[in-house]
């Protein structure tokens, strides 16, 4: 069975073709800059990579480019052989505690959802919208980011605000990565020869956007992403956690509006912010290696961040198998790895420095006496999209 994995952003599509149950990857790549005349078509399948710049005005046609690339490739005899869609949706509010098949009335749902993620759930429509028309009778169905941390108490998700911000408005933490905490989440009971269900595991998803989860027995019992992915760790370019009334003393003192403001926590924030260089880790190590004190300040704050959160979850979970990291830089950034866990000292984390210094492959990085098994894990959205796609389509 063949199914397509896709996540539609604003202006971009991302894709993966594949063999299921099997999970062998048949194409994948990323179509970027949609709306503009240099539009940009990349695409990887068996050891061959095809790159194209062309208008691509719309999803619409960057779907139908995409479609008739697979066939034009040889990757795909037919159209007829994609037997299901799965499409990464990243709010679903309190509605969606698992994946759906699209119908009208889940396409209804997502859009009531939209004004709890204005940049994604419209652009995540989009994406569903272009591969309706072009393949009206395959079904599809939607993977929500926010699905997983459904199983949060009352007790994590509430905020101590007033009590009908949540009646009234849904004001609460919803959490988001929940498809790649719960791949990690299963890829660490593996490791560790148990069941998802007999044990407790912390999952760091560090990447442009991070965010840490807590997870007992395979539910996520809490998360540091909250009503919106600005909450939580300092990130490339948002902020994290921060006292909310410098909202409104920025605003004053700056002339800005709260959404100028707000703007500039979400973009302006994080690594970008404290290091006025840039968002991107490899540049802020390259930087911080060379004595940069901003950018050191920088990757510190947010280690610190990370570890805080680690310590208040291993007490949360009542003490903890593994500590996982995974995404752009827990996978790759071992030096944001040693600075987080030289933290955890007082857990009885031991890290094996040798370990810590390869990249890629899933692996053990503690040390032998170490308390807690510290795992390496690439993460895989796609696998868990199509997964849900197999699941609820047979
Ligand atoms: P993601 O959002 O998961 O794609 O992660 C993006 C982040 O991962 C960026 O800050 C990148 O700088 C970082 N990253 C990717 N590859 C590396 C690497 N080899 N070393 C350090 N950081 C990396």
């Amino acid at each position: 069975m063949k199914v397509m994995a896709i996540n539609a952003g604003s202006s971009s599509l991302k894709f993966q073709l594949l063999e299921m149950p099997s999970e062998i990857v048949l194409a994948s790549g990323v179509v970027e800059r949609i709306g503009l005349d240099d539009a940009v078509f990349n695409i990887k399948y068996s050891d061959k990579k095809v790159k194209e710049v062309c208008e691509i005005k719309t999803h619409k046609v960057a779907v139908d480019m995409l479609l008739s690339k697979l066939v034009d490739l040889n990757i795909l005899g037919s159209l007829d052989e994609i037997e299901a869609i799965g499409h990464r949706v990243v709010h679903g509010g309190e509605k969606f505690s698992d994946s759906v098949i699209i119908t009208d009335e889940v396409l209804k749902a997502i859009d009531e959802v939209s004004e709890l993620a204005p940049l994604h759930n419209p652009a995540n429509l989009t994406g569903i919208e272009a591969f309706k028309t072009a393949l009206p009778n395959v079904e599809a169905v939607a993977v929500f980011d926010t699905a997983f941390h459904q199983t949060m108490e009352p007790l994590s998700y509430m905020y101590s605000v007033p009590y009908d911000w949540y009646t009234k408005y849904g004001v609460r933490k919803y959490g988001f990565h929940g498809t790649s905490h719960k791949y990690v989440s299963l890829r660490a009971a593996h490791m560790l020869g148990k069941k998802p269900e007999e044990v407790k595991i912390i999952v760091a998803h560090i990447g442009n956007g991070a965010s840490l989860c807590a997870i007992d027995k395979g539910k996520s019992i809490d998360t540091s992403m909250g009503f919106t992915p600005l909450a939580g760790i300092a990130m490339g370019t948002r902020s994290g956690d921060i006292d909310p009334a410098i909202v409104q003393f920025i605003s004053q003192k700056e002339n800005k509006s709260l959404d100028e403001v707000i703007d500039e926590l979400n973009k302006k924030s994080g690594y970008l912010g404290l290091s006025e260089l840039s968002s991107d880790s490899r540049d802020l190590w390259t930087a911080a290696n060379k004595g940069d004190e901003k950018s050191i300040l920088a990757v510190e704050k947010q280690a610190k961040m990370i570890a805080d959160y680690i310590g208040a979850y291993f007490l949360a979970l009542n003490g903890c198998d593994a500590i996982c990291f995974t995404a752009g830089i827990g996978e790759n950034a071992w030096e944001t790895r040693k600075l987080v866990i030289d933290r955890l000292g007082a857990i009885g984390v031991v890290l094996d420095y040798e370990e810590n210094l390869k990249r890629g492959d899933e692996r053990v990085i503690s040390a032998k006496e170490s308390k807690i098994k510290l795992l390496l894990i690439p993460t895989n959205e796609e696998v868990m999209i199509a997964r849900d796609a197999v699941r609820l389509i047979k």
